[in-house]
């Protein structure tokens, strides 16, 4: 089987921008399940001639007290259970926030290759917001823009490296 990368972070960072810059038009299945919505999304990608699967982990709702935080925690263990490597996400417009730290704190635990990317980097000017990420301690954060697509190869080497 395919290794598989999962692409977790809190809402709105740019997940589902920058999976979809990964896979092109090659969308494979959306599974959907009741109860909880569980709008997995996987895709298939490869990258100089490795081949893998990927999850967009976006698409967890789940309804009551704390909705954000809960389903970016079961988003973030999902991805633990699955993933080969996983893509943690972060947003270098509003830097580090509690909602990363909590997933960070999951991350930690699971033994897995993390690779920082830190999206909307859409200019050169914003290219010192990466260094606050370093803190997390997962190696380098890796500038992505999924608006320009700009960092989008240096992402997926960061991936293959790991598979
Ligand atoms: P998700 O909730 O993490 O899946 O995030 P989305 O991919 O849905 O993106 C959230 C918002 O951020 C959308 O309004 C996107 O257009 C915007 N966005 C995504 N990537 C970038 C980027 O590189 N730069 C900027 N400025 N906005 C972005
Ligand atoms: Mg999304």
């Amino acid at each position: 089987a395919r290794p598989v990368v999962a692409i977790v972070g809190r809402p709105n960072v740019g997940k589902s921008t920058i999976f979809n810059r990964i896979i092109g038009d090659r969308l494979s299945i959306v599974e959907d399940k009741p109860g909880i919505t569980r709008d997995r999304i996987y895709g298939v990608a490869d990258w100089n001639g490795k081949p893998f699967s990927i999850i967009d982990t976006g698409g967890i709702e789940i309804d009551g007290e704390d909705v954000i935080l809960k389903s970016i925690r079961m988003q973030a263990e999902l991805a633990i259970e699955e993933a080969d490597v996983i893509v943690f996400m972060c947003d270098a417009k509003s830097g580090v926030t509690q909602a990363d730290e909590e997933v960070a704190q999951i991350l930690y635990r699971s033994g897995k290759p993390v690779i920082v990317a830190v999206n909307k980097v859409d200019n050169i000017e914003r290219s010192d917001l990466i260094y606050e990420f370093y803190a997390f301690g997962f190696g380098d954060p890796i500038a992505v823009s999924g608006s320009h697509g700009t960092g989008v190869g240096d992402l997926l080497d960061g991936i293959t490296d790991n598979l």
